[in-house]
């Protein structure tokens, strides 16, 4: 099964752009995932082929129209999640994008301006998300974002399958920093543990540096990753409670 993108966008040019480049590039000449880029305003029916009209109740700017975007996503949809990008969506987390790039793939509508009708969120399933606490021009930039971390996880696609396993959020905390040659530079020198060919110790290290800078640099994850630790297991709990 190949992971298949439909991206729903008044900006189809804007694909693969970067994505067809490097790795999900070669990926997708190798057929390990489709690219589908879908442009909302071939699905317009009035002759100015408009997407969009104004807000109802005043204020600045123009809304994308319930009937258009549903039109272009009711000529593509099937068994696939439908993905909305939004800054009122829920945050996108590693865990999405795992679950998300072991699925058949993803139709995403990407807005523009103010944004869609509410109307559509209220018609049919679709998941918004965002990726981050601040606003873009458009969805096209967000949904680059989220193809890029699926892309990444599916099978063939990066060298060293280990290296998606270790990396940042996908245990809970940031990954531990990362050295290469050469051995000093402006006078510094790499950690000794990292040279010393000790596997334990250089584990070890690694777990307690991921630890610190989590704490240090992100309490959020710190807070959610010790909260999992120490909470008793759901089955123990139960029993207590009963
Ligand atoms: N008026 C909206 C912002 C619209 S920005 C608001 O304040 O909530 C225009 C489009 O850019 C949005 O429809 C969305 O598709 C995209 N966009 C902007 N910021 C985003 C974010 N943080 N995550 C995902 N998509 C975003």
């Amino acid at each position: 099964m190949t992971f298949a993108a439909t991206v729903l966008t008044l900006y189809p040019d804007m694909f693969p752009g970067p994505l067809g480049a490097s790795l999900a590039g070669r990926a997708l000449r190798e057929g390990r995932w489709s690219l589908d880029a879908v442009n909302i305003r071939d699905f317009t029916t009035d002759k100015h082929r408009s997407v969009d009209d104004t807000p109802a109740g005043g204020g600045a700017g123009m809304v994308l129209r319930a009937d258009v975007v549903a039109s272009a996503l009711d000529a593509h949809r099937d068994e696939r999640p439908i993905l909305a990008m939004t800054p009122r969506g829920a945050p996108l987390t590693q865990a999405r994008v795992r679950e998300l790039a072991t699925g058949p793939g993803a139709v995403i509508l990407c807005g523009r301006f103010e944004g869609f009708d509410e109307r559509l969120f209220e018609a049919r399933r679709i998941e918004q998300v965002s990726i981050g606490d601040y606003v873009l021009s458009g969805g096209e930039m967000g949904a680059l974002v989220l193809l890029d971390a699926c892309v990444r996880l599916l099978p063939g696609v990066m060298g060293a399958p280990s290296s998606g396993e270790e990396e940042s959020f996908e245990s809970g905390l940031l990954e531990y920093p990362h050295y290469t040659r050469p051995l000093e530079w402006e006078g510094r020198t790499i950690p000794e543990v990292l040279r010393s060919g000790d596997h334990a110790r250089i584990a070890a290290w690694r777990r307690q540096k991921a630890e610190a800078d989590t704490r240090l640099r992100r309490p959020d994850l710190w807070e959610r990753h010790v909260g999992a630790r120490d909470r008793p297991p759901s089955g123990a709990q139960r029993q207590k409670d009963d």
